[in-house]
Parts: C-alpha cells; sequence; structure tokens
C-alpha cells in the first residue's frame, strides 16, 4: 500500500521492514507464502479469517490481529475500515486513508483494496463508501472483459434447483455433488438444500472448516455426516469431479445416477447451463460466481469514480 508500511495479501514479499500484514480472505491464491512458522509482524484480517488462520492452518494467534467490519479503525497511524466483500466467508475490502504522496492537492490519500470480490449496489451504499472519494483502486478483475457476463447468485441458485428437481424426477436414484473449494461456494449448496428441503452430506474435515466460518444456525443444521442420508454430496473441485471418480460414487453407494455441479463464472453459456453426459453421470457447469461479471465491476467503477485503477488478478487464477 503506497505511503504505508502494510502489505495486502503479500506474504510471498515478507521482509523485516513490513510488521503489518493484511489479509482480504482464506483462499489459498491470497495466502501464498504464509506458513505456520510466521513471525515477521502482525496479521489484520477479519474475525472469520482470523478463526481459519488460527484453527485451521495453526498460525500463532499471537501474531493475528482481527478486526470488526463497517468501523473505521487506526492501525499504525493509517485510518482502514473493512467492509464485506460478497466473495467467501470472511471476506473482506480495506479502505485506507494514508497520508498524500508529495505534491498532492489533497490532505489524504484515499485507497481501496478489493482483495477478491463480487460487487454488489449496495456496497456503493455503504457509508464508509458512499461520496467518498477514490484515489486508488486495487480492483478484482478475475472477469474483466465484456464476454464475462453470468446472472446474479440467486439466479443461479434457482438454476441449480430447477435441474436438480428435473433430474430427481427422471432418475430418482440420483446423487448430485456439489463441487467447493475449500472455503466458498456454500451459498449454492446450502441454497440448494434449503429450496428442496434435502440434507448436505459434508466429510469430517469439511465439517470441521465450516464450524469456523460462524454460519447461521439453520444453514449448519442443512449439513450431516451420514452420506445415505443426503441427496446433496459436497466434493472438492477437481479431480474429484471427473466423469470416472463420479462413477466410482456410483458403485460405492445405493444410488443409480450422479449428477455433479461446477459453480464457477467461467462455466457461463448463452444457451444456459452447460451440461456432459457421460453413462450415468453428467456434470453440469453452473454461473454461480463469487467474482463480479464484467457489468458488475462496470457499475463498480461508475458507482466509486476512482482516480486511478490497478488490477489485481491474472484472469488465470479465479479462486
Ligand atoms: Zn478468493
Amino acid at each position: 500500500v503506497p505511503n504505508t508500511r502494510f502489505m495486502v495479501d503479500g506474504f510471498r514479499f515478507q521482509s523485516s521492514r513490513c510488521k503489518h500484514y493484511w489479509l482480504s480472505h482464506y483462499h489459498s491464491d491470497h495466502t501464498t507464502g504464509l506458513t505456520t512458522s510466521f513471525s515477521s509482524g502482525t496479521i489484520y484480517c477479519s474475525a472469520v479469517t482470523a478463526n481459519l488462520l488460527v484453527k485451521d492452518m495453526h498460525i500463532n494467534p499471537s501474531c493475528i490481529q482481527p478486526l470488526p467490519l463497517n468501523i473505521p479503525l487506526l492501525v499504525d497511524g493509517i485510518n482502514v475500515t473493512l467492509i464485506d466483500a460478497n466473495h467467501c466467508p470472511g471476506a473482506v475490502l480495506f479502505l485506507f486513508k494514508t497520508p498524500p504522496p508529495p505534491g498532492s492537492e489533497f490532505s489524504e490519500q484515499v485507497i481501496l483494496h478489493t482483495g477478491d470480490m463480487r460487487w454488489h449496489p449496495r456496497m456503493g451504499r455503504h457509508p464508509a463508501l458512499k461520496n467518498q472519494r477514490i484515489d486508488m483502486l486495487f480492483l478484482d478483475t478475475t472477469y474483466a472483459s465484456p464476454k464475462h457476463v453470468f446472472p446474479c447468485q440467486e439466479d443461479a441458485i434457482a438454476d441449480i434447483v430447477r435441474v436438480m428437481k428435473q433430474e430427481a424426477k427422471a432418475r430418482p436414484g440420483t446423487l448430485f455433488i456439489m463441487g467447493s473449494y475449500r472455503i466458498g461456494k456454500e451459498r449454492a449448496y446450502l441454497g440448494a438444500a434449503k429450496a428442496l428441503g434435502w440434507k448436505v452430506h459434508v466429510n469430517a474435515d469439511k465439517l470441521r472448516v465450516l464450524r469456523l466460518l460462524g454460519l447461521p444456525e439453520n444453514d449448519m443444521a442443512l449439513l450431516t455426516r451420514d452420506a445415505a442420508a443426503a441427496r446433496i454430496h459436497v466434493s472438492f473441485m477437481g479431480k474429484l469431479l471427473t466423469p470416472d471418480a463420479l462413477t466410482d460414487r456410483i458403485r460405492a453407494g445405493p444410488w443409480t445416477h450422479v449428477v455433479a455441479f461446477r459453480p464457477t463464472g467461467w462455466s457461463f453459456q448463452k444457451s444456459g447451463l452447460s451440461c456432459r453426459r457421460e453413462g450415468d453421470v453428467a456434470i453440469y457447469g453452473v454461473p454461480y460466481s463469487e467474482h463480479s461479471s464484467f457489468a458488475e465491476l462496470r457499475d463498480c467503477v461508475k458507482t466509486l469514480r476512482p482516480r486511478r485503477i490497478v488490477p489485481t488478478v491474472n484472469a488465470s487464477t479465479p479462486a
């Protein structure tokens, strides 16, 4: 962060000169370089992210300073406000008010770092951002191309529910699998489960992580460790979501078919959800994104009117 001794999501660049490390959220591409032996300074983050750092990553708690959202705070003489980023649980934007660079016409330099974000119009109405001059916007530009058109999360969840209903009616022995990362996509599978009155199976490790997120109790009540009791199973994206691996799931349980969902903004097709079918397995790409669409990025820039934009994302790493 210019004119400060702060680093955002920069554990790869630890140095003895930097004592203040800001972590926007607990996705591995943002914690790169952070290890259990971290002792280079203080990590500032949301309470949920702090919980994950201590209990999932086993970082020394004395190195972590959880901060509340929506309240202007002073850290090392710099005014900072954390704002919900509408990304994964615990993800925040950082609004820094730093000393001005030499020759500036203003008494302070205002820097907004988005970490990873799904822009929502309500953010523009946030008291800390409304009518606030932004000098520099470090922006999550994962989908900064006009071809990235996808619906809001509510519509994407409605699509998932519609497909689940159709598939369950056509083939009652179908198991549904939702792709996920270590954290993220919770609203996709919990939203679908809620709409259908179904349970969600997670393994012990995933359940342990989900318990750290401070999710509402009625959401946690949808989860079960009993695989046979749940129509929806959560699975890590990647090798576990291939036709071969999914066919093995049929053999291992009472199911006759498997329908898997890959929720990501990359999967959008104009014709609707993409679907690949092989034998008794179907894999749907669903446009459930935790990053802004191109239209949302445009709305963000139009609303905040930053004087300068710094893109933070290499478009090949959409976590
Ligand atoms: Zn992320």
